[in-house]
């Protein structure tokens, strides 16, 4: 089995045929790991742009990547091919966050009907940051490359970083040093798997429709604080700020509730948060 670092570099710029901005992607590079870490191969393609003849001057500072140089690479269905004849059979694929996997996604919906072959997938930054805390380093979320690498005690040439190839040349030194067998392997993912775009293109969010059937009905159920009895809806479940709310009674001691639901839908569970309030003294009074 052979490791691969991929590191995309892209610039934002706006694409006429689907009407938004999209990061498209104008480089690839990537570094092939032997199962000692020992670098065996590396590859680079620079992509010509196939709608804009221009790059955004903070990516041509930040990456050394020029209009002129641009201009002069090649189509991303070419760096596609390219990179898949490079890359080889089994393979494990890392990437410094799951960014450049929502850039990829983005580009093969809507630049290229090619697809870059990855055939099982590893989060590098959130493998790093998870054993940079299990050795009592506190790290932030988004930890950057280089940051890490300080932490660490890691040399980086930092002029070279933000080229493709060597940003994954520093990657292969962060995972040689954090390299642990179990994290490792609890933390691949099998990319080959249909599910995988739609997981990595997936996006949580709160759910405000009542019928939805991801809802377990029983969310809505609650009981009374003091003498366990199943409350009475008062009314209806009302949906407002991404959650539910409703007045309910428990009819043996009388007493007024007020409650919220929040439904969280996850790729692949769904996350609920409920709360119960009893009304205050002036609010019992009324409507009973
Ligand atoms: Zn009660």
């Amino acid at each position: 089995m052979n490791y691969i670092i991929l590191d995309l570099e892209w610039d934002g710029a706006f694409y006429p045929k689907i009407g938004r901005f999209i990061n498209q992607i104008l480089q690839i590079g990537a570094v092939k790991l032997n199962e000692k870490f020992e670098i065996i191969d590396t590859f680079e393609q620079t992509v010509r742009s196939s709608f804009s003849n221009r790059v955004s001057k903070r990516f041509a500072e930040l990456t050394g990547i020029t209009k002129e140089k641009m201009l002069s690479g090649v189509s991303l269905d070419t760096a596609f091919t390219e990179y898949n004849n490079w890359v080889g059979n089994d393979t494990v694929t890392m990437t410094w966050s799951n960014s450049d996997i929502y850039t990829l996604i983005d580009n093969q919906n809507n630049i290229t009907d090619q697809k870059l072959k990855i055939e099982k997938y590893l989060d590098l930054q959130k493998y790093v940051q998870d054993e940079m805390r299990s050795r009592g380093i506190e790290v932030s979320s988004q930890i950057s490359l280089l940051n890490a690498a300080n932490q660490l005690n890691i040399s980086i040439d930092e002029s070279v970083l933000h080229n493709a190839k060597y940003d994954s040349i520093a990657c292969a030194a962060l995972f040689k040093e954090c390299y642990n067998s179990e994290r490792f392997n609890s933390m691949v993912i099998n990319a080959s798997d249909p599910d995988f775009l739609s997981r990595y293109t997936f996006k949580p969010h709160f759910i405000t429709d009542i019928n939805d059937p991801a809802i377990d009905r029983s969310v809505f159920d609650f009981k009374c604080e003091t003498c366990g009895s199943p409350l009475k809806l008062k009314g209806e479940w009302r949906a407002r700020n991404c959650a539910f709310y409703a007045d309910m009674l428990c009819t043996e001691c009388r007493i007024k509730y007020f409650t919220r639901v929040r439904i969280r839908k996850l790729y692949d569970s769904v996350k609920v948060h409920r709360k119960l309030y009893i009304k205050r003294k002036k609010e019992q009074k009324n409507d009973m």
